[in-house]
């Protein structure tokens, strides 16, 4: 086998692995695979890190080693092996338990701020992040992309829904890079950032400044692009900064709450250059992830509980790992004030504190909980009377079709045949008064804990 015809049929190869796995899966896990050497039979094949080693081992081996033989038969085994780079380490789900332990370096990290000039949040590392199926191709993804920054994955498009740990990703990606690659230029800003500081340059007439800065940037971080929609001018000026960065092989990184061909009111130009390098999604985590990372979690904070509490929680939590987190501090809380635990008590302070248990609540129920702890008829909640008592309760109701029902200041707004501002002005003010008047919020926690019994 000369070197000519195997790097043609090599190239055979990966296309199809490619027909076989698909486009993204094939970016992500394929795309850096580089044949090493080829002795007594064994083809040894680097791959950049470990975790793609192990990956590569669990789920393709007998693909890639099939397909290899389709063209060069005298190939009986491969191997990987990792490249000599030096290698992140990584916390693969199953086992993030056991290697977890909280060093001095880590705890101090804790107390460290956002670095002024990356924006980054030390506390969002790679060797916190649990890796599980829901975010797997995500991670390998990121990973690609500190290591060969701007030639392998550019841009680089991550989606998914709230507390699916995007931001977390992102961070660690702008972390990890700054570490491997001295000297380099990292930014990390939420789109409403970037928006806000480009509307400010326009009004403070140093727009160049403005450019000047982002231009200079070689890891460029986005978080929540979705944002941009409908907002035009800030669209404009991100797709010219894009181009720039983009044409000089600067690595650009997005997240949005959705893939860009769902963000409504963009420009095409703009999707299209989002879409115009990897796209990946997280979904939210599986089971064993949310019991791994509430396992971290509460490493993190110094403390071990019985596994039984990591289960309930794992089990009625299954969307957010940031209620995760949540409910893992109250339960903490709790456990640390009481010194003791039962599944009652876990199970107890999830319904009244999860946002899940929120989504199940029919409104109807609210209002009528609402009519019933003030002694009213429920249509007296909609009626114009002033007096001080419909009043109260009134803004009770907007309070907590706020807070449970999520409900937007239109649509309660619609439901009380009032205007929304109104609504925004009597939720705000009832928020205020909780922060100063204990006994408002003993009343809000009673009618809570009603509104979220079963
Ligand atoms: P998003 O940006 O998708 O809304 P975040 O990145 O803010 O979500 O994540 C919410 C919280 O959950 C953060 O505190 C983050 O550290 C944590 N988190 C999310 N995913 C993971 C994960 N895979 N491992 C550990 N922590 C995670
Ligand atoms: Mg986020």
């Amino acid at each position: 086998m000369n070197l000519y015809t195997f790097e043609t049929t090599w190239e055979k190869i990966l296309n199809k692995i490619k027909e076989n796995v698909g486009e993204s899966v094939f970016k992500v896990w394929f795309l850096s695979l580089q044949p090493k050497s080829f002795s007594q039979g064994v083809l040894k094949i680097e791959v950049p890190s470990k975790f793609v080693k192990d990956w590569l081992e669990k789920k393709f081996n007998q693909l890639i080693l099939k397909t290899i033989k389709e063209y060069i038969p005298e190939i009986k085994e491969i191997s990987f092996v990792v490249s000599t780079e030096p290698q992140l380490k990584i916390n693969v789900q199953k086992t993030s338990l056991k290697r977890i332990v909280k060093t001095q370096e880590q705890k101090q990290l804790n107390i460290f701020e956002i670095n002024p000039q990356t924006n980054l949040n030390p506390r969002y590392r790679f060797d916190n992040f649990v890796v599980g199926k829901s975010n797997e191709l995500a991670f390998a993804a990121t990973e690609g992309v500190v290591k060969s920054l701007s030639k392998l994955h550019n841009p680089l498009f991550i989606y998914g829904p709230v507390g699916v740990g995007k931001t977390h990703l992102l961070q660690a990606t702008g972390n990890e890079a700054l570490k491997r690659h001295k000297g380099i230029k990292v930014k990390y800003l939420t789109t409403e950032e970037f928006t806000n500081r480009f509307i400010n340059s326009l009004k403070n007439h140093d727009v160049e400044k403005f450019k000047l800065e982002f231009r200079e940037i070689d890891l460029l971080i986005l978080d929540d692009v979705h944002f941009l929609s409908g907002k035009n001018t800030s669209q404009e000026e991100l797709f010219h900064t894009f181009n720039y960065l983009y044409n000089s092989s600067k690595q650009i990184i997005f997240s949005s709450d959705r893939p860009p061909k769902s963000i409504p009111d963009i420009e095409e130009r703009l999707r299209s250059r989002f879409e115009g390098g990897l796209v990946i999604d997280i979904q939210p985590p599986d089971y064993e992830t949310r019991i791994a990372i509430l396992k971290l979690k509460s490493q993190e904070k110094g403390i071990i509980l019985d596994d039984f509490v990591y289960e309930i929680i794992a089990n009625e939590i299954t969307k957010n790992i940031r209620e995760l987190e949540g409910i893992l501090s109250l339960v903490i809380f709790h456990y640390e004030r009481e010194g003791k635990l039962t599944p009652e008590k876990v199970k107890e302070l999830i319904k009244k504190f999860s946002k899940e248990a929120y989504y199940r609540v029919n409104p109807k129920k609210i209002i009528k909980i609402i009519s019933d702890y003030y002694e009213l008829k429920e249509e007296d909640l909609f009626k114009k009377a002033r007096n001080k008592h419909l009043v109260k309760a009134r803004q009770f109701l907007i309070y907590f079709l706020r807070e449970i029902s999520q409900y937007s200041y239109t649509t309660i707004g619609d439901l009380l045949k009032k205007d929304h501002t109104t609504i925004i002005y009597s939720y705000e003010k009832i928020v205020k008064e909780m922060r100063k008047n204990p006994l408002l919020n003993q009343e809000i926690e009673i009618i809570k804990s009603k509104i979220l019994e079963n």
